[in-house]
């Protein structure tokens, strides 16, 4: 019997799999780290052998802790690390240099020349991305201007490209199929985003020839199956989507205006706009959500860079408290802030204030001032950030929030999460499964399948563990949002060139 999905979920840190059966509910799950490799300052670089390598024996890990085999599962959904970047040999299989990470920075300098040249407006009505060095393209152009040989390669017709989705299914099916879907292929800064297919123009600027890239698909179809060495049976590879677009389709944000913030190192956010692309006026960025049936569903994304990395600073850096968790516990100490205001701008502050010469700053400090208030102070400064992000949102896309559904390693934090609900005067909801990008990848291939056989089927899957109702005096809210509105402008522009 065929009760079982498969979600390969892909992360930078480690490569995970999660098996879910019908009721939407986690049955195994394995995990194993991936190694980073840093070769230069501001360089992050992964194995591609081994993010293949450790994805599958995850995979058998999972299935063999339930006794089952290829036979059982109805399909494999996959999400990954986007932006980064693989390119590989395609008769050898074998790639010509290792992954470029999303976090590394060595194309920057060729993005301030795009900057430079004039193409920040033309890129971002194209692709719905601000010109940085996240993203593909660079890093491709990269490799085919460093790798010794590889320009000509590309040029021969030899070489593809991949983000990690592509090189997964690349893989699973002993190189038949080389595929992204739209989700994934939004993140490159060749996708044009109205179109929906590469852009010739990008491809030409970056000098990247088009027969590298991956066929476009949609997000929920059966794209291939495996090859049956892999779990003795052919399996249907039937959803892809990059890790934050299958969160949002995990939490079951599947109508215009719905978010969802994972809080995890830092914050990422992400609204379903629905059919139509909403061009940011914040610099936020506009992103395929993904495409089902022939429908494509749009996001705007906003992320902070230090949410969860704010405890971790309590707790190595300051040291008044021993593991995350207790941070609650000791801001609960205090009943408010005691006028205690935290800006957490410790590498400058990004949506959507866009300042990279801020720092970080607490002002507001007395004699009265304990490391309660510190602590209170500092889940605040993540709350008030999420805050002034899904403000801009709203701007952005004219649409009210209604409620934000949360997920990520803090989201367990309840206190973080009333004050969250108390500021943005708007109910937090946390399901009950948090592994929302596995669960986003399983309804996605569920769903292609007919395991699942509607959305509306899907909507049952999603249940509430908690839900944060607003409890504070809203005058209250009204004055601590001005203090912090003020902190920030303090904190801003401390660093001089
Ligand atoms: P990532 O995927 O970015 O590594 P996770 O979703 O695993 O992040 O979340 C880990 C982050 O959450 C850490 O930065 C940690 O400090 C923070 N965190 C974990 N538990 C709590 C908690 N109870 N309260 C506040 N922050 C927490």
């Amino acid at each position: 019997m065929k009760n079982y999905i498969l979600a390969l979920d892909q992360g930078t840190t480690s490569s995970r799999a999660l098996i879910f059966d019908k009721s939407g509910s986690i049955c195994a799950q394995a995990h194993k780290e991936v190694r980073q490799h840093f070769p230069n300052p501001g360089w992050v670089e992964h194995e591609p052998n081994e993010i293949w390598s450790s994805q599958v024996s995850v995979a058998a890990e999972a299935m063999s802790k339930i006794n089952i085999t290829g036979k059982n599962l109805a399909g494999i959904g996959i999400t990954n690390q986007r932006e980064t970047t693989i390119v590989w040999d395609i008769h050898t299989g074998e790639p010509v240099y290792n992954a470029i990470v999303w976090q590394d920075r060595r194309t920057a300098t060729y993005c301030d020349e795009l900057k430079s040249r004039q193409l920040s407006e033309m890129i971002r009505h194209k692709t719905g991305l601000v010109i940085d060095a996240y993203f593909s393209g660079p890093k491709i152009k990269w490799i085919l201007d460093y790798v010794p040989g590889a320009r000509k390669l590309a040029e021969n017709g030899c070489l593809a490209f991949g983000t990690v989705d592509s090189w997964l299914v690349w893989k699973l099916t002993g190189g038949r199929t080389h595929v992204t879907d739209m989700s994934n292929a939004s993140r490159t800064m060749l996708f044009n985003i109205h179109n929906l297919c590469w852009d010739d123009e990008l491809l030409e600027i970056m000098g990247i020839p088009s027969s590298m890239m991956p066929r476009l698909a949609s997000s929920s179809e059966i794209y291939d199956h495996t090859k049956t060495a892999f779990f003795g049976s052919e399996v249907p590879i039937s959803g892809i989507a990059g890790d934050q677009q299958a969160a949002l389709f995990g939490q079951m944000c599947l109508e215009e205006g719905m978010v969802k913030n994972t809080y995890g190192t830092g914050c990422f956010m992400l609204m379903n706009t629905g059919g139509k692309p909403v061009i940011s006026e914040n610099k936020l960025l506009t992103t395929i959500a993904w495409q089902i049936g022939g429908e494509t569903t749009y996001a705007l994304e906003g992320s902070i860079f230090m949410a969860g990395a704010v405890i971790q600073w309590l707790r190595d850096g300051l040291g008044i408290i021993k593991s995350a968790a207790e941070v609650e516990e000791l801001a609960e100490k205090v009943p408010d802030n005691g006028n205690l205001y935290f800006v957490p701008a410790f590498t400058g502050m990004g949506a959507p204030y866009w300042d990279q010469y801020a720092r970080g700053m607490m002002i507001g400090v007395g004699r009265e001032t304990t490391t309660a208030h510190i602590a209170r102070a500092a889940l605040e400064g993540i709350a008030f950030q999420t805050m002034d992000v899904l403000k801009v949102m709203e701007l952005d896309a004219q649409i009210k929030i209604r409620e934000l559904r949360v997920d990520g390693g803090a989201s367990t934090n309840n206190l973080l999460m009333q004050i969250q609900a108390d500021l943005l005067e708007i109910p937090v909801v946390r399901p009950k499964i948090t592994e929302t990008t596995a669960l986003g990848a399983a309804l996605l291939s569920g769903l292609a399948t007919g395991f699942w056989t509607s959305i509306s089927d899907l909507l049952q899957q999603w249940q509430i563990n908690k839900r944060f109702d607003p409890q504070q005096d809203p005058a209250i809210a009204v004055q601590m949002k001005s203090l912090w509105a003020d902190a920030v402008k303090r904190a801003g522009g401390w660093i001089k060139e």
